[in-house]
C-alpha cells in the first residue's frame, strides 16, 4: 500500500477509501515542508536501492492558478485540496509513493520500464486526478501541470522534477520532462545577470516598436515598445529570458526606467517626423505594486495626455490587488492609460477586470490562435470581448499572423490588431520609414484632389 507520506508536525489524517493518507495542514511551516521533502527523497533513494532494477522516476504535480486559488480560497482550503488530490492519485496509481512537498505541489516516485512508459503513466495520472473537487462546499475545477524527471542520480530527481514543473508553468504547458540541456542554458542565462547591469550603461539594449491597427478603419493606433539585448559575445538574447531573470532580481527596476526614458526620447523623434504615436511599455508585476516607481513614472511621463500607455498582466494584479488597483487608478487619472496584457494565457479572471481602471484588454496569442481554430473557443472568447466592451474596454487581438485570423478577430468584435500580419516589431528608423511610406499615397491623393 502506498502512503501519502507527509511528516509535517501539523499533519492530519484524511480517510480515503481503504487508504489512509496523511497531509500537511493549513499552517504548514517551511521546516515541515523541508522535512517532507527529506522524507520523500529518502523514499526515492530506497526505491532506487530496491531489488527491482527498473529505473526510478519522480513526478511533481502543481496546481495551475495556485496564487489565485490561494487568494480566493485561502491557504487552508488549498491544503485540503492537495490532500484530496493525493488521495485520488493514490487510488489511480496504487504502486506510487506520494507526498506533499510544497504548498501546492504533490510529488510521487515510481518505477517504469523506460521513459516512454513513465511519460504515459504520468499523463494518465494527471488526467485521472484533474477535474472537479469540492472543498468546504466550494466547487473547484482543478487543472494541473506536471514535471517529470526521467534521468539523473536518484538524489537529484526531485529537484529536477521541480525544475521541469517550473519550465512547464513558464511555457504554459501541462507537462514537461526535465531537459538537462535547456536547464544548463537557463543557468548560464542566470550568469549573464551581472552583465545586464553594465549592458544598460554600455548601450547594448535597444527598443523595437510593433504597430497596432484599428481593425475597422485600418488606422495606425499606436505601438507596443519591446526591449532588445544584443550581447557582444552571445548575440541577441530573448526578452523572455532576460526580462524574466531581471524580474527575479531588483534589476527590473533599472531596466524598466531605461526602457521608459528611451521610449519617451524615441517618441519625441517620431513626433518630430510628423507621427505623434502612443507607445505602450510593458510594466512587470512587481513594479505595478511599487509606489515609488509609479511616482517616478508620473514625474517622467510625456506631457501629451495618453502618449504613454502601460501594459500590465493580470497576474500582477492578483498578487497584490489593493496596491495594483490603486496604482492603476493613479496612472489612469494622470493620463497614463493601462492595458491588461496576455489575457487568456492561463491565469485570467473576469472578476478582477471590473475593479481595474484599465481601458484596454489584450487577448493573448494563444487565445487568438484558438479563436481561429475552434468554433467553441470562439464562442467563449466572444463573451469575453462583449464583457470587456460592456466594461468600456477596447479589445486588442495579439499575435495575429494571417489575414484569415485578422478577419476572424474583426468579425468577433476585436477593436485593434497586432501581430506579424500587420507588422513585426522594428527599430525607430524602420518605423519612421514604414509610416512615411504609408503616408505617401495619402499625401499624393490629397494633392491630386486639391
Ligand atoms: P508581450 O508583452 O506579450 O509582447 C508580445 C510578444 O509577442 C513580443 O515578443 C512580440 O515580438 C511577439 N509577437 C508579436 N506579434 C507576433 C506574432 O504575430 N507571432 C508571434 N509568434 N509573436 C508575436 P518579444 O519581443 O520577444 O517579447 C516577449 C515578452 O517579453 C513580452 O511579451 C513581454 O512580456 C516581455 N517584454 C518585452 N519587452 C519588455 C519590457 O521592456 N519590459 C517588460 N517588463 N517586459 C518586456
Ligand atoms: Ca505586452
Ligand atoms: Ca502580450
Amino acid at each position: 500500500m502506498s502512503l501519502f507520506a507527509n511528516l509535517g508536525r501539523s499533519s492530519r489524517d484524511v480517510a480515503s477509501g481503504d487508504t489512509t493518507l496523511e497531509v500537511a495542514g493549513a499552517q504548514r511551516t517551511e521546516a515541515n515542508s523541508v522535512s517532507a521533502r527529506d522524507a520523500f527523497e529518502r523514499q526515492v533513494l530506497g526505491l532506487a536501492a530496491s531489488r527491482d532494477y527498473r529505473p526510478v522516476f519522480v513526478v511533481v504535480f502543481g496546481l495551475e492558478r495556485f496564487e489565485r486559488l490561494r487568494a480566493v480560497a485561502g491557504q487552508s482550503l488549498v491544503g485540503d485540496l492537495i490532500s484530496q488530490l493525493g488521495a485520488r492519485l493514490a487510488r489511480a496509481q496504487p504502486d506510487w509513493r506520494i507526498a506533499s512537498v510544497g504548498d501546492d505541489v504533490l510529488a510521487a516516485t515510481f518505477q517504469a520500464a523506460d521513459a516512454t512508459e513513465a511519460e504515459g503513466l504520468v499523463h494518465d495520472a494527471r488526467v485521472a486526478i484533474q477535474g472537479a473537487y469540492s472543498v468546504s462546499s466550494i466547487l473547484i475545477d482543478v487543472r494541473l501541470s506536471a514535471g517529470l524527471s526521467a534521468a539523473g542520480p536518484p538524489g537529484a530527481l526531485l529537484r529536477e522534477a521541480d525544475i521541469a514543473l517550473d519550465a512547464a508553468r513558464t511555457e504554459r504547458l501541462s507537462f514537461k520532462v526535465f531537459d538537462p540541456l535547456s536547464h544548463a542554458r537557463a543557468v548560464s542565462a542566470l550568469a549573464l545577470m551581472p552583465e545586464l547591469r553594465s549592458a544598460i550603461a554600455a548601450d547594448e539594449l535597444s527598443l523595437v516598436h510593433q504597430p497596432k491597427y484599428d481593425l475597422r478603419t485600418g488606422a495606425l493606433q499606436g505601438a507596443e515598445t519591446l526591449v532588445r539585448w544584443t550581447h557582444p559575445r552571445h548575440g541577441p538574447i530573448e526578452p523572455d529570458v532576460f526580462v524574466r531573470l531581471a524580474e527575479e532580481t531588483a534589476d527590473i527596476n533599472t531596466l524598466t526606467r531605461w526602457v521608459i526614458e528611451q521610449a519617451i526620447e524615441e517618441q519625441a523623434v517620431l513626433a518630430g517626423a510628423g507621427f505623434p504615436l502612443q507607445f505602450a511599455v510593458n510594466l512587470s508585476g512587481r513594479l505595478v505594486c511599487d509606489e515609488p516607481f509609479v511616482d517616478w513614472i508620473l514625474d517622467r511621463k510625456p506631457s501629451r495626455e495618453g502618449a504613454l500607455r502601460l501594459e500590465i498582466t493580470e497576474t500582477a494584479v492578483i498578487d497584490n490587488p489593493v496596491q495594483a488597483v490603486r496604482n492603476i487608478a493613479r496612472l489612469a487619472a494622470a493620463g497614463v492609460p493601462c492595458s491588461i496584457d496576455d489575457y487568456g494565457a492561463g491565469l485570467s479572471s473576469l472578476a478582477y477586470l471590473k475593479r481595474l481602471d484599465a481601458d484596454e484588454l489584450k487577448l493573448d496569442k494563444s487565445l487568438v490562435d484558438e479563436i481561429a481554430r475552434s468554433r467553441r473557443d470562439a464562442l467563449i472568447t466572444r463573451s469575453v470581448i462583449d464583457l470587456a466592451h460592456s466594461l468600456g474596454m477596447r479589445v486588442v487581438a495579439e499575435g495575429v499572423e494571417s489575414g484569415e485570423t485578422a478577419a476572424i478577430v474583426t468579425a468577433m468584435g476585436c477593436d485593434v490588431g497586432q501581430g506579424y500580419f500587420f507588422g513585426r516589431p522594428v527599430a525607430l528608423s524602420g518605423l519612421v520609414d514604414q509610416l512615411t511610406a504609408a503616408a505617401k499615397p495619402m499625401e499624393e491623393a490629397v494633392s491630386i484632389s486639391a
